[in-house]
């Protein structure tokens, strides 16, 4: 009998950032996997933008793997990432991406982040990177895996890799920050990279080929 074919495996993110920390931290084996730009002109719809007012990284993952799922009728992978910075009580958090405003830039958000620890010392400045991914089909959660990438905020932004805090997140046991190591070096430490190994051995286990659902 000829196998089914394997339905896409949707990011469930317009980031071109995370699209190429995704494809890179998964193997061969997910070849299926399809961003929302390449599904828009079959489906005759822009992806969407859905809000994330769910309050853990959790909620919002689950939001955002049921809303592009929901769009492309694919299974769909989302990632919500916090901060959490001792100094301010574990924020932004959840707030991460909004931490300066609606519609607040990466630098904005950084430099907002440096005046409130502005005078903190060094040893008063450890962080934490939280990262949930969340693959659902419809409205059905298939998966969730959270990972942590423990470090501390640099006095001043370094580096120009990577993307939103980067340049000001030293991981544990490094002097550079994210945005100052080279995509590999990011991957095998970095919260994301963690979250996806752990859901690369996990995803084996469901069969999602067409007629499968
Ligand atoms: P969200 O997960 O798309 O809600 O984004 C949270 C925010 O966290 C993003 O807008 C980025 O500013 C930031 N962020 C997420 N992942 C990373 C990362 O790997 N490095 C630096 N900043 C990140």
């Amino acid at each position: 009998m000829t196998p089914l074919p394997r339905r896409s495996l949707l990011i469930a993110s317009g980031n071109r950032h995370k699209h190429d920390e995704i494809r890179r931290a998964l193997p061969d084996g997910f070849a299926h996997l399809m961003v929302p730009s390449q599904l828009e002109a079959e489906i005759g719809s822009t992806a969407p933008d859905p809000i994330e007012d769910g309050e853990t990284l959790l909620e919002n993952a689950i939001i955002k793997a049921q809303a592009y799922s929901a769009w492309s009728g694919q299974p769909a992978l989302a990632d919500d990432t916090g901060l959490m910075v001792s100094a301010l009580d574990g924020a932004p958090g959840v707030h991460t991406a909004r931490w300066a405003g609606e519609n607040a830039t990466y630098e904005e958000n950084v430099l907002k982040l440096l005046e409130q620890l502005s005078g903190v010392p060094a040893a008063e400045r450890s962080a934490e990177f939280r990262c949930v991914l969340a693959l659902c089909d419809g409205d059905q959660v298939l998966l969730t895996v959270e990972e942590g990438c423990p470090g501390s905020i640099a006095e001043t932004a370094e580096g120009d890799a990577g993307f939103g805090y980067d340049p000001i997140f030293i991981p544990e046991d490094e002097s550079r920050t994210f945005a100052e190591l080279d995509a590999s070096e990011k991957d095998a430490i970095s919260h994301r990279g963690r979250a996806l190994r752990r859901f690369s051995e996990l995803y084996q286990q469901f069969d999602l080929t067409e007629g499968s659902r």
